[in-house]
């Protein structure tokens, strides 16, 4: 009712609020879609700066996220452990993406690599060209797998033969020592060891090569003979002899050796936990020192120029190609004191890391054409288009050497993104229009509708009035004159009583419909399911009604089957089958006829109420169930009634979901059949 009342507001807030605005904002769109092609251009270039600044941007941000790693690794490295044998602290190192090797110094003295502190590469000693003949034959024999016979006689050939020099000595003692450990004579082999190891006149002819390597194998047979306890000692000791030497000789051949020696220890099965954690840590720190150093030998004499390199002390960055890689130098402000870190760069990844930071930036946009090229014009990103047409060439960045190109689009492109966002912008607009003028449709059709129904609801409560006080007035008369003793003959007295008896009744009638409306409002939760059987309830009321009709000089006849079952609330059946008869008896004139029918049909149970009263019009049909609707006919006018009945019915079978089908002619009749379904 609110609603109602506020119609004419609703519809000013929906031209003011709604259609004005959205009509307004139509137009001036249409004007600024003309411009599109113009504001693409436009667009362009401030893109093109904008592209520009943040790719520039990003690749200082990765740099700086790189460089930033890199003094995180170097304040890891200063704090290192200095003794390898400090297990705990070693397990952990950081590494930097794109970046091979740190070297930290401090005061330009070497902190990491700092397996030792002097460089020093001895050239090996030793030589093939020591073994004697014989000695090499014995080797050649045994490479080439010569069978064990021939090796076995040559060896002997070597026993009986006297040495002229030590080293021919010595070479034979190995040569021995090799025979037992391969026909499994540890014991043996490991004294002979001993004895070339303990004996000082010896050592001199026996290089590092040559005593790593015996070493290696006194490790690999206590390994053979499980004396585990032994060889990590062994292992250890030997790691403490290494660090305590002035020089590295060989890096390769030492990484070799303690690799070996600590892969076996780890591959041992039954290892503590806390000794493999202890041995894994120094295999890394080892080797990864190692490999360090190695790199920091081979560039010795570039890196000690680069610490004496001035730099720009605002920065504290310098870049340096050596002719195979490219170096940072970082230093105050970057780091603290007097640290410097060289970093070896891995130009790929670095490359790569900052690249792809590119290609996520340029992903968001698409419609900017670049490349990025080094200092040999090769591209790194971007594709180059169609023109190629240069708009802008950008220097990007010093240290790569690269250039940031970007591309003129051409007048097509313009065009064809013009046209795109016409075509979205036109559609758009198209659909809000749209959207407004439907809207608007729908709205004033519930508006209207509503409208309807209230004029209805009022024209209900005037009929309504009018029907209860009509009969009230004759009830009241009569009974006046009866009481005043005005009426004294028994007849009129019998008549009298007789009248007010039927008013009662319409009174009663109408009272009870609007009662069935009010509770239908309330939907199926007022009602009472149960069994009933429909055809026993269809007679009964048939009955009551045959007096009616046949008081109205009416053809009324029935065909109904009785058992037939369905789950419902009783009462509201009833007002379902006394309301559709009540019509047909209504809205038929007389000689007309009324036909009452119910039985069953498959599943179904079908009741039917048929008259050749005045019908309904195709256009009213659809109408008359709706509340108070009552059809504007001079009949309907005439007849008494509240426009309730059929909105009951119809309340009915939805809620007993059932289904109602009206077939009807003006003039001829109608036909209301409504299908239940049977209960099981
Ligand atoms: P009412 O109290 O006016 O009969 P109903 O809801 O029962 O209200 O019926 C609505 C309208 O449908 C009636 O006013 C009448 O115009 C029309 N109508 C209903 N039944 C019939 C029928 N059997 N024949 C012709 N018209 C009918």
């Amino acid at each position: 009712m609110k609603f109602s009342k506020n119609n004419p507001f609703i519809i000013a807030f929906f031209f003011v609020g709604i259609i004005l605005p959205t009509t307004i904002l139509s137009v001036l769109s249409f004007r600024n879609i003309q411009n599109e092609t113009f504001l693409a251009k436009k667009n362009f270039e401030e893109n093109i700066t904008s592209f520009k600044k943040e790719i520039t941007e990003g690749v200082l941000d990765e740099e700086l996220k790189i460089l930033q790693e890199s003094k995180a690794a170097s304040a890891f490295l200063y704090e290192q452990p200095k003794n390898l044998l400090d297990y705990s602290k070693t397990s952990s190192y950081m590494s930097v993406e794109g970046v091979n090797a740190f070297f930290l110094f401090n005061n330009k003295k070497i902190i990491y690599p700092n397996i030792i502190s002097h460089f020093y590469y001895e050239t090996p000693q030793f030589s093939h060209s020591t073994y004697t003949s014989l000695e090499q034959h014995l080797f050649i024999n045994e490479k080439t797998n010569k069978s064990i016979h021939e090796v076995k006689a040559t060896r002997s050939i070597r026993f009986i033969q006297p040495f002229q020099t030590q080293s021919e000595r010595t070479q034979n003692t190995l040569g021995i020592i090799r025979e037992h450990y391969r026909s499994k004579n540890y014991e043996e082999a490991l004294q002979l060891i001993s004895m070339l190891q303990e004996q000082p006149e010896q050592q001199g002819f026996l290089n590092n090569k040559l005593k790593e390597s015996l070493q290696l194998l006194r490790f690999e047979i206590l390994m053979e003979q499980k004396k585990y306890n032994e060889a990590q000692n062994l292992s250890l000791n030997e790691l403490n002899y290494f660090l305590k030497r002035p020089q590295i000789t060989d890096i390769s051949s030492t990484r070799f050796f303690f690799e070996s020696i600590f892969n076996q220890i780890l591959s041992i099965e039954n290892l503590e936990k806390e000794k493999r954690e202890t041995f894994w840590n120094i295999r890394e720190n080892l080797s990864r020192q190692l490999i360090h150093s190695e790199k920091l030998y081979n560039k010795l004499d570039f890196l000690q120029n680069l610490i004496h390199d001035k730099q720009n002390s605002d920065e504290g960055l310098l870049y340096r190609f050596d002719g195979d890689d490219l170096y940072f130098k970082m230093s105050y402000p970057w780091l603290f004191g007097d640290q410097v870190l060289i970093a070896q760069i891995d130009l790929d990844k670095y490359q790569n890391r900052i690249l792809s930071k590119v290609k996520n930036i340029s992903k968001e946009w698409k419609s900017i054409h670049y490349t990025i090229t080094n200092a040999n014009d090769s591209i790194l990103s971007g594709v180059l288009p169609p023109g190629e047409i240069i708009f802008e060439k950008h220097f990007l960045e010093a240290g790569l050497n690269w250039t940031l190109n970007l591309y003129q689009k051409n007048q097509k492109e313009f065009n064809k993104e013009g046209l795109q966002k016409k075509i979205l912008l036109y559609g758009l607009i198209a659909f809000s229009l749209l959207t407004v003028i439907f809207g608007s449709f729908f709205m004033l059709r519930f508006l209207l509708q509503e409208q309807k129904l209230l004029t209805m609801k009022s024209n209900f409560l005037s009929s309504v009035s009018h029907e209860l006080k009509t009969p009230l007035t004759s009830i009241k008369m009569f009974s006046e004159m009866m009481a005043k003793g005005r009426v004294q003959k028994t007849e009129k007295i019998q008549e009298y009583s007789t009248l007010i008896g039927k008013e009662s009744t319409r009174l009663e009638n109408l009272i009870g419909a609007i009662l069935n409306y009010t509770r239908m409002e309330h939907g199926s939760a007022a009602f009472k399911w149960e069994v009933i059987d429909l055809g026993l309830c269809v007679e009964h009321i048939y009955n009551s009604m045959l007096d009616i009709a046949i008081e109205k000089k009416l053809n009324i006849d029935s065909h109904i089957k009785k058992s037939l079952f369905i789950m419902g609330d009783f009462t509201s059946l009833y007002s379902l089958v006394q309301n559709l008869i009540e019509n047909a008896i209504k809205y038929t004139n007389p000689p007309g006829s009324i036909f009452v029918e119910i039985y069953e049909e498959d599943e179904k149970i079908i009741f039917s109420v048929i008259d050749t009263g005045i019908g309904i019009p195709m256009s009213e049909q659809k109408n008359i169930f709706n509340d108070f609707y009552r059809v504007g006919d001079e009949m309907t006018r005439s007849t008494k009634g509240s426009g309730l009945g059929l909105a009951i019915v119809k309340r009915v079978v939805e809620t007993h979901k059932a289904s109602i089908s009206l077939q009807s002619r003006v003039g001829k009749g109608s036909t209301f059949t409504v299908r239940f379904k049977k209960v099981r």
